[in-house]
């Protein structure tokens, strides 16, 4: 993606675990790479169609130096995804923050703390079988519809499925989300647990009934296995009710593992 970039932008402002710090303030010092399509306003050469580095420097500025953090780490990461925030435009940040004057007692140059953060595209499956179904998915939904760390949401129909894995249960509901995210693939999964707390899902049988089940299936092309989080969504491609309606949302998206679309994975599905 095209690129701008801000180099050594000088703010003085209050951050640093120490009184001494917080008080009397101190010299930082930015350095900043925006990821943009720049295409548009290469055409155009309009400033409505670009992303205005005057006001980014603006308000890095300003946020630094009306916030105050003990840790550059902090105020890094705020800063980065503040700007995210102001500016929809800009789909990646990779922020530094240096601190020439920091408090150690040697001779150095400065140190310096750099974080990137970006918007995430996300795909999650909904699913739930038990008491007022429609309205434990809309709020769901609804919610993470307000949740500033989520746009461009795209919700597929719900369809009535019949319950997968062998316990007998009543009918599902199911549906797939698409969104952009600020969250890492851990924070995810945390947000979504506590959309199934508010829905007071009980854990009892494995495959069991829900009142509300919410799994990452994808996040951006990446490639996870941990203990507590798998992505891809390890089962999907055996999935009708989560292919089916995935496919009605991003037919060509390619699974990174099998390298194959969703509308291929489906098919496969339909043949087997
Ligand atoms: P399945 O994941 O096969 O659909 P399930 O949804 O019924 O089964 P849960 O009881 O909801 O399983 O979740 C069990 C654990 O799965 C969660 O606590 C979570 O840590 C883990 N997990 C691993 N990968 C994912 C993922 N991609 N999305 C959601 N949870 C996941
Ligand atoms: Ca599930
Ligand atoms: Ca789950």
């Amino acid at each position: 993606m095209d690129q701008i970039k801000i180099k050594n932008l000088k703010i003085f402002a209050h951050h640093g675990v120490y009184e001494q710090e917080k008080e009397q303030g101190q010299n930082f010092i930015v350095n900043a790479v925006l990821c943009t399509d720049i295409e548009k306003a290469g055409k155009s050469d309009n400033i409505e169609d670009a992303v205005d580095y005057g006001a980014v420097c603006l308000f890095i500025d300003a946020y630094m130096r009306e916030n105050r953090f003990d840790l550059l780490e902090a105020a890094a990461s705020h800063t980065a995804q503040e700007l995210l925030l102001e500016f929809p435009a800009v789909k990646k940040v990779e922020l530094e923050i240096e601190k020439p004057d920091a408090p150690i007692p040697l001779r150095f140059e400065s140190v310096s703390v750099r974080v990137t953060k970006s918007w995430h595209r996300v795909f999650i499956a909904l699913g739930s079988n038990m008491g007022e179904r429609l309205k434990y998915l809309e709020r769901a939904v609804s919610d993470l519809e307000e949740d500033i760390c989520f746009r461009n949401i795209r919700v597929s129909d719900y369809i009535e499925t019949f319950p997968y894995g062998g316990v007998e249960q009543d009918d599902f509901l199911n549906g797939v989300l698409e969104a952009e995210t600020l969250y890492s693939p851990e924070e995810l999964l945390a947000r979504i647990q506590e959309e199934e707390e508010i829905a007071e899902r009980k854990r009892e049988i494995h495959w069991g009934p829900r009142t509300l089940d919410l799994d990452i299936l994808f996040y951006d092309d990446l490639i996870l296995a941990k203990k507590d989080l798998s992505i891809p969504h390890p089962d999907m491609k055996n999935r009708r009710f989560v292919l089916e309606p995935l496919a009605v949302l991003a037919p060509s998206f390619v699974h990174p593992v099998y390298r194959k679309t969703v509308a291929d994975l489906l098919r496969e599905l339909n043949e087997r």
